[in-house]
């Protein structure tokens, strides 16, 4: 994806001289991904997806390993613990890392313990100082749509959003596999998703917004209007 390049934002510098924790939180399809990853190629931000995390996590052949593959075949969810454990291990690292200036979280916390936890994981590492908390909002209705249209390519396992230039694509642009359509991308298991979505982020974002972090981006724009918003945003 050459998208950044074409994006109008050259001269854009960050005004914080604090260390910046970016949380990208929206349901599934809404492009936090695609969004993320725009951000840590635009300021060289660390990144911390729960997902690739987890993938990460099941190739360590210990018993959380093995269960995680288990777990996360059957689309379970994965408990707090572990994932939290993941962060700590990550923020550790950050703190002995003088590279950056700052870091984005992408598509966690989901849960109201989560983002507690968080919270105080933020203040020991002493990374509180500066929080936004991007909440990329689409409709059900949108998000239904893309997640039954989006696909994963066989090879490397790129997932192609459903949004922009995206959606023509023929083969992977990373590697030039074949393109299929995920197979936990099921109508039942993405009303699964969506639901959860619902039940358990919505008292997230909430949670934020009470604390005055949230930022509310409309989702179902371009993906260059989303991008300008949230550089505006973590002004
Ligand atoms: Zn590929």
């Amino acid at each position: 994806m050459k998208l950044s390049k074409k994006l109008n934002t050259k001269n854009y510098k960050l005004k914080t001289k604090n260390y910046l924790v970016v949380i990208i939180l929206g349901p599934s399809g809404s492009g936090k991904g695609t969004q993320s990853k725009l951000l840590v190629r635009k300021f060289g931000f660390d990144y911390f997806g729960s997902g690739d995390a987890l993938r990460k996590r099941q190739k360590i052949a210990d018993f959380t390993g093995k269960k995680l593959i288990r777990v996360m075949n059957l689309g379970e969810l994965v408990p707090s613990f572990v994932i939290s454990k993941l962060w700590i291990d990550k923020l550790e690292k950050l703190k002995q890392s003088k590279g950056t200036n700052g870091f984005v979280l992408d598509g966690s916390p989901r849960k109201i313990a989560e983002a507690k936890f968080f919270d105080e994981a933020l203040i020991w590492y002493e990374f509180q100082k500066k929080v936004k908390v991007i909440f990329i909002n689409i409709s059900r209705k949108e998000s239904l749509h893309r997640l039954t249209k989006r696909r994963i390519c066989k090879k490397c396992g790129r997932l192609i959003p459903y949004i922009g230039k995206f959606k023509s694509l023929k083969k992977c642009d990373k590697c030039g596999g074949r393109l299929i359509f995920r197979p936990d991308d099921k109508p039942r298991a993405i009303k699964k998703r969506l639901e959860e979505f619902k039940r358990e982020v919505i008292p997230v974002i909430n949670y934020y917004k009470k604390q005055g972090k949230l930022i509310e981006i409309d989702g179902e724009r371009s993906i260059e209007a989303i991008f300008q918003d949230i550089l505006k945003a973590i002004e």
